[in-house]
């Protein structure tokens, strides 16, 4: 009888859901069939203990991490892998490993595998980091390869340097919060042989299976994939190698079909994302870095198309320092093409909250120091984490030498889905960056079948662009690809029923998106994250030190140039002064390593914090002693400033480029100024017209009384009611604090609080979120708060006439409590609230409300070198989302006519519905840190109405005044550098476009001849102004942010000022050549 072909199958037909089970049994990891599936036969000749596997143990006391060098030089005590546990958590335990080959594994690969549930660094005996380890069963990298083919009796010795935490520090629960007593057990030291065909079936079945179920389940392929799974487990006996030929003949053959021309194209690229301090301290990540990184090197010399990319800039500096040799083998990959260095900025930091310099100082400390080391700049801005996208990062980025912005965050968003996947990104002053969100919503991919599939439903523009970035490897707490995701990618690079998806690095998927797109859609403005938004709050501390320390730095950045080139003026002496670049320098990276998207925003635990409140402290404390070094120097310059302080001379220092008046308050040392108006050893003194960038110095007896009549005043009405007033504003308030009316007396507004509403109320919300306690502040909160408004305490406590204040007091429950004094000066025309608060709340989230008379649709917000509106309405969900916003320095609200600000000295959470305005104060999240933002908080606010919109208003150059209070010294004499007459450099009109920063140029090598001058225009039209300075200016050249020499050159006008002309919000770098 002839055969039939094809032949009869005798069996029936398997029903989907049925076979889609077996498959699943037979590669799952564990389950009542494991051991009839294929995972149990990925390894053999399992092997631990005397005497193939020895071990000894140094535990190193006081949580101390050290080097290899001292760990070495320490006695190690042998120990049985169940002898005992190691910890606390933190600690660190050196092992030595010591093993003997076992006669069965002769001639075989072996492979030693540690497990501990926590990290480890794998050293060699003369101490060459070699890799890391990863214990547990999330993010595993157990496996140390030390031999292809070993010999008898063959001996290996290294060390393990474990580390008493996981990838995700010791947090035992949802919130996070660290247990500081975490033990740990030695689960593996085993010897094991790789049964390597059978790893390349599994790998092989790992994609077929993900065809199968993870793409379109009805496309032929998917089907076909389902065949072949179903035929291989018919074939498979695990000990028997011709079934495990057959088996990868087949999958070979199904592997082998390639995808078709216009396939979609992914590029791939390995990355870990390292924290560099969330749920462990920065020291934590130094060795998260040696680890993650060492791994890397490792897995880039194993699989020769591999490659990597790595950002921040700080961790490559602490591997310079620590691990040089892992520095000059990345130093060699990256020549080689295989390890890509990618961001640009210091660190991975938020973008909401640092200033505009700030954001500046980012880009010019990462980009310097990789042009220094590697030689090359990176043109890719990245950062795939951060919580939300300042409107002027493109303009920062185009600036700094990058091109191309890549992140994923907002795939977080919890309301609307962000809409563009590769796109022009357009800031507010509408530079363009070429941007791409991976479809994949994620930076740490598996490379999975899945993942590649979802680049392309996922895609929102794919019409325009046929490619996507996929950013793989184990991240947030280091570690990078492991062996698995290079297999899986190996066999994914052309499988029909896959998208095509390539090693290759970044920049070149940009430069692909380039040559082969002909249009991409444009987005405007801020990408804001609808997540996360408690990050503008929680941390107070965290948040005011980053405050200070920005307007600190200035100070002492204008300062010291302004020393140096007074001492250029004096040359005929011999001057000690010269311009304190490395502080800094130093100073500036400590500023920027605290703005990390963890730290900054409030995220991280209570013992990353400690580090981080330390290096604001050092901040502080090293700006204000070489604050007053450069005062010195321009008081006093060569003469010494011995004997020189006190006296009856006050020098009072503008940094700011306007004219200043203000009420200052003087400690007192028998020295008697005006002697009008006191509180507790301050004298209050009013200094009129201090030039800006400059000093200027009042006798005694030329410090003005002010008359009685033209003072500020605080009394108490009849009806009861409070009334703050001076010739400008009249503030009325009730007993509890409430602003019951406010009169600005230059306009006909009348009351500008509406009737029947209030402002300063004190409210106290509800504040749990659904997850993210840090990090989140839900819509929902809105809807539950009490007003603080029990106490009626409020009393006059200053009357002027410089300086009116009123105080009280309000519980915020039996152990909280918030007191203010309410101030108006004499010249004043802004109310302040100043505010001590004792906070010990759980879950609760205190602001400030103000109510104004104004109808508008939108409110205005301070951020970086410039402003943003934003809607004050809830018509759509795109509105609504942007319940709570970050803004800096003030937050306006104003109709065509007339408006208010609200100022603040060191918050950044603002919510502005309809007429009213709130400031978020603090928040009480428990997780990861249980203790954060508990204990004393001070911070001010202000109210400044003002006639006119906000452009036409003052509001930026008064936010920048509540911010910067002027500096004083008190003297006898007075060298009087002529650099100053009457002020460094000023602007023509002042006020719109603004002198931010003033220093010596990075490459000035304290020659005192190059100066830096970052301008910007602040309120968003085309202006022009004249800069004019009292200095000897030889040439200026228009750069950029990192201090680029250009042709591009200023002319001077006649009369020797230099017109400047500026587009709305644009920043301009001048750099000044000095003859
Ligand atoms: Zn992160």
């Amino acid at each position: 009888m002839a055969t039939l072909k094809p032949s009869v199958d005798i069996t029936p037909k398997i029903p989907k859901n049925i076979e889609q089970s077996r498959i699943n049994n037979f590669l799952a990891p564990n389950g009542q069939f494991y051991s009839m599936g294929i995972r149990q036969g990925l390894w053999t000749e399992r092997h631990s203990g005397d005497p193939y596997v020895k071990l000894s143990v140094y535990d190193v006391p006081d949580l101390k991490r050290i080097t290899f060098k001292e760990a070495i030089g320490q006695k190690f005590e042998p120990i049985q892998q169940h002898q005992r546990s190691f910890g606390p958590s933190w600690s660190t335990h050196w092992f030595k490993v010591d093993i003997i080959i076992p006669e069965v594994m002769v001639d075989h690969p072996v492979v030693f595998q540690w497990d501990m549930d926590s990290e480890g660094l794998v050293w060699s005996t003369d101490g060459i980091p070699l890799q890391g380890l990863t214990g547990g069963d999330d993010q595993a990298r157990q496996e140390y390869i030390l031999t292809q083919n070993a010999t008898k009796d063959q001996e290996f010795s290294f060390y393990i340097e474990a580390a008493c935490n996981g990838m995700f520090g010791v947090g035992d629960n949802d919130a996070m919060v660290p247990d500081p007593n975490r033990y740990f057990n030695i689960k593996k030291a085993d010897l094991v042989i790789p049964a390597y065909s059978i790893q390349k079936l599994y790998y092989d079945l790992v994609i077929i299976q993900g065809i199968a179920y993870d793409t379109n389940q009805d496309s032929s392929r998917a089907r076909q994939a389902v065949w072949v799974l179903n035929e291989i487990i018919n074939q498979f006996i695990i000990n028997d190698p011709t079934s495990i030929d057959k088996c990868l003949n087949l999958s070979s053959e199904f592997l082998a079909a390639s995808n078709g021309e216009g396939e979609h194209q992914i590029t791939a690229i390995g990355h870990c994302h390292i924290d560099t301090a969330w749920l462990w301290p920065f020291d934590e990540t130094k060795r998260k870095v040696a680890r993650s990184w060492s791994s890397q090197l490792d897995l880039i010399n194993r699989y020769p198309d591999y490659v990597f990319t790595a950002s921040q800039v700080q961790q490559y500096e602490w591997l310079e320092e620590l691990y040089p040799d892992l520095f000059r083998a990345i130093q060699e990959q990256e020549k080689l093409g295989r390890w890509e260095i990618i961001g640009g900025s210091w660190v991975e930091h938020d973008t909401n909250m640092p200033s505009g310099e700030s954001l500046c100082r980012q880009m010019l400390l990462g980009q310097t120091y990789f042009e220094k080391k590697f030689g090359k700049r990176t043109n890719v801005f990245w950062l795939p984490d951060s919580f939300g996208y300042s409107g002027q990062l493109p303009q920062v980025l185009k600036q700094s030498g990058c091109d191309y912005f890549f992140t994923q965050k907002l795939s977080w968003n919890n309301i609307n889905k962000f809409p563009l996947t590769t796109f022009w990104w357009t800031g507010i002053d509408n530079s363009r960056v070429l941007a791409h969100l991976t479809p994949a919503d994620t930076y740490n991919a598996m490379v999975t079948p899945s993942e590649l599939y979802k680049c392309t439903t996922n895609h929102h523009d794919i019409e325009y662009s046929n490619r996507s970035l996929l950013v793989y490897g184990n991240g947030d707490g280091g570690g990078g690809p492991a062996p698995e995701h290079l297999e899986r990618l190996k066999r994914m690079k052309n499988v029909d029923g896959l998208p095509s998806c390539k090693p290759g690095q970044v920049i070149d998927f940009f430069k692909n998106v380039e040559d082969n797109s002909q249009k991409l859609q444009a987005y405007k403005g801020e990408l804001y994250l609808e997540f996360h938004r408690g990050t503008y709050t929680t941390q107070a501390l965290v948040k005011r030190g980053n405050r200070q320390c920005e307007v600190l730095i200035r100070d002492v950045e204008f300062l010291s140039t302004a020393a140096r080139l007074f001492h250029s003026n004096n040359i005929s002496k011999q001057s000690s002064y010269s311009y304190p670049t490395k502080d800094i320098n130093r100073l500036w990276k400590l500023i920027c390593l605290n703005q990390f998207h963890d730290c900054l925003p409030g995220s991280g635990i209570g013992l990353a914090y400690v580090d981080v409140h330390k290096y604001h402290r050092e901040v502080i404390y090293e700006s204000l002693t070489l604050r007053r070094k450069a005062q010195d120097y321009i008081l006093f310059g060569e003469e010494g400033h011995e004997k020189k302080q006190s006296g009856n001379c006050i020098a009072i220092f503008n940094t700011l480029p306007w004219t200043r008046s203000d009420i200052v308050s003087m400690p007192e040392k028998n020295t008697h100024w005006s002697d009008q108006q006191w509180k507790d050893e301050h004298e209050y003194i009013i200094v009129e017209s201090v030039p800006g960038f400059s000093v200027a110095v009042f006798p005694s007896q030329s410090i003005p009384r002010v008359e009685p009549n033209e003072g500020v005043r605080a009394y108490q009405q009849d009806s009861g009611e409070f009334v703050l007033e001076n010739s400008h504003i009249k503030g009325i308030f009730n007993s509890r604090g409430q602003l019951l009316e406010l009169y600005d007396k230059h306009s006909n507004r009348g009351n500008l609080v509406p009737s029947g509403s209030k402002g300063n109320i004190l409210q106290l919300y509800e504040d749990v979120p659904t997850y993210w306690d840090a990090w989140d502040v839900e819509i929902y909160h809105l809807q539950k708060y009490k007003i603080l408004e029990n106490n009626e305490s409020l009393k006059i406590s200053a009357n002027g006439p410089l300086r009116a204040e009123l105080t009280f007091r309000q519980d915020i429950s039996k152990d909280s409590w918030i007191e203010q004094n309410i101030s108006l000066t004499c010249l004043g025309t802004f109310i302040e609230f100043d505010s001590a608060v004792e906070w010990h709340e759980k879950h609760q989230f205190l602001k400030t409300e103000f109510n104004w008379d104004i109808i508008t649709d939108f409110a205005t917000y301070d951020i970086q070198y410039g402003v943003l509106r934003r809607p004050n309405h809830y018509n759509s969900t795109l509105d609504s989302a942007r319940f709570e916003v970050c803004g800096h320095k003030f937050a306006d609200l104003s109709d065509a006519n007339y408006g208010v600000a609200l100022l603040n000295n060191c918050k950044y959470g603002y919510a502005t519905h309809e007429k009213s305005q709130r400031l978020s104060l603090l928040r009480s999240p428990k997780g990861p840190d249980e203790n954060a933002d508990m204990g004393r908080h001070k911070f001010k606010y202000a109210i400044f109405p003002h006639n006119g919109n906000f452009e036409s208003s003052d509001v930026v150059r008064k936010a920048l005044e509540f911010n910067v209070p002027l500096s004083y010294r008190q003297t006898n004499y007075y060298a009087g550098p002529k650099t100053f007459s009457p002020s460094l450099f000023s602007i023509d009109p002042p006020g719109r476009i603004i002198i931010d920063t003033v220093k010596l140029a990075e490459n000035d090598q304290d020659q005192g001849k190059t100066v830096i001058l970052r301008i910007y225009e602040a309120y968003g039209g085309q202006s022009r102004g004249t800069l004019t300075s009292s200095l000897n200016i030889n040439t200026i050249q228009i750069s950029n942010i990192l201090e680029d020499d250009t042709n591009n050159l200023l002319t001077a006008d006649k009369d020797g000022g230099f017109t400047l002309n500026l587009t709305p919000f644009q920043i301009l770098t001048l750099k000044i050549q000095l003859n």
